[in-house]
């Protein structure tokens, strides 16, 4: 075999200042590091990646069969195939009572793109973009590659990290172009009631400022909360982003197809984007894609009601961990834990403990720092219920021995 060519660092850079301002993504790396301890044979407790461990639902892999079978394997207009574009919105008006027309819907390579498409649509050199922390890893990253400036506000586990209107109206500017909501949150769980999500809605059009709404997780809520969308309030389209994934609610994250809706022109921009950047989203998986927007929603509640039942025995395991607090998630899949009062000499940050407990007890999880809160870390309990009770052993005896 021949031996890889070695380019010299100096040779390729500088790089750009655009691509220099961002990190890869925590979650990203996390994963990679413990599929390599799992290649070399490891047992690893994995709470790192945020994907279902549920199957695609059968109905939805036989269309995308069906799809290659029939050669549907060429371009497709950039946006996405028009009867997908309307089966979106039907889909979101019947599911999350909004109404949009398919020239206001784009498809995406994920919820991840339409995030990026719509910032890099909006935003200019300077432009603020207000957040709350503990924010989904690659918001920040993604406002400061269009150029723009995250502005952080702060939510508390106590209030289950619910941000509130009144904040978001302190920290918008002159400057401020995007507001990014995202309930259920990625990474607290946290869910924003309704009453509130509508306030912040009054007060983004009254500054006139976008609203993005990530609902990548809509359909899992526990206990009395239900999916919602801002966009089913009257008249909050003018400057509203939906950003949906089917990565999530169809146990799909690796078919790569996610949307969003919007006004018009918007849509178009982000298209134009798109247009110069990667094309359609893969044709077999947009096929694919049709199928779960009208075909029967049965995986959703069954999903859920295994995530609640995990949901329920990893806030139990980690509240007996000494020194270890946790707030109930209210949506998701995940559970965030405040480990700073097991921060010590030999451990006194959340990556620190998150890196010794792969290392030591082959334990995957993502630390804080990367979601603006290093005071905690991030457990998916996208996992089967052997493997949380395995990992919260795992995680007793490693806390249990923290100086
Ligand atoms: N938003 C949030 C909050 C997420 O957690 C994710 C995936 N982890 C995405 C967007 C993007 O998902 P995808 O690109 O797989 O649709």
């Amino acid at each position: 075999m021949e031996p890889a060519t070695v380019v010299k660092t100096e040779a390729i850079l500088p790089l750009s200042d655009r691509v220099n301002r961002i990190a890869p993504s925590s979650t990203m790396m996390v994963v990679q590091a413990a599929d390599q301890l799992k290649s070399k044979g490891v047992d690893v407790a994995d709470f790192g990646a945020g994907e279902p461990d549920f199957p695609t639902p059968e109905h939805i892999k036989r269309a995308a069969v069906k799809a290659l079978e029939e050669n549907r394997t060429k371009y497709t207009p950039v946006p996405g195939l028009s009867p997908l574009r309307q089966a979106i919105c039907d889909w979101h008006k019947r599911e999350l009572g909004s109404s949009y027309q398919s020239n206001e819907c784009v498809v995406t390579v994920g919820g991840k793109q339409a995030i990026f498409n719509a910032v890099c649509s909006l935003v200019n050199a300077g432009d603020e973009v207000v957040m709350a922390a503990p924010y989904w890893v690659s918001y920040p990253d993604i406002v400061k590659y269009a150029g723009g400036k995250p502005v952080v506000i702060e939510t508390n586990a106590d209030q289950g990290f619910v941000t509130r209107a009144g904040q978001v109206e302190e920290a918008i500017t002159p400057r401020t172009r995007i507001v990014i909501v995202n309930s259920p949150s990625n990474p607290t769980g946290g869910v924003i009631p309704a009453a509130e999500l509508k306030k912040i809605l009054e007060v983004c059009q009254r500054h006139g400022v976008w609203l993005m709404t990530d609902e990548c997780y809509s359909h899992f809520t526990y206990g009395d909360e239900k999916p919602f969308s801002v966009a089913s309030v009257p008249n909050s389209k003018s400057r509203l982003i939906v950003i949906g994934s089917l990565s999530k609610t169809f146990a799909m994250t690796g078919w790569r197809v996610g949307y969003a809706l919007g006004p018009q022109p918007l849509i178009a921009a982000m298209t134009k984007l798109q247009s110069q950047s990667t094309s359609n989203p893969t044709s077999i998986a947009q096929y694919a894609a049709i199928a779960a927007m009208t075909g029967p929603m049965d995986s959703v509640p069954v999903m859920l009601a295994e995530y609640a039942r995990r949901r329920e025995r990893i806030v139990r395991g980690l509240r007996a961990i000494r020194g270890v607090t946790c707030t109930a998630p209210a949506g998701a899949f995940y559970v965030f834990p405040n480990v700073s009062a097991c921060f010590g000499k030999q451990m006194p940050t959340a990556a620190l403990v998150a890196s010794q407990l792969l290392e030591n007890e082959h334990v995957a999880l993502v630390p804080g720092e990367g979601f603006g809160a290093p005071g905690f870390l991030r457990l998916s309990y996208a996992t089967s219920m052997d493997r949380i009770e395995e990992g919260l052993a795992r995680m007793s005896r490693f806390f249990g021995q923290v100086d």
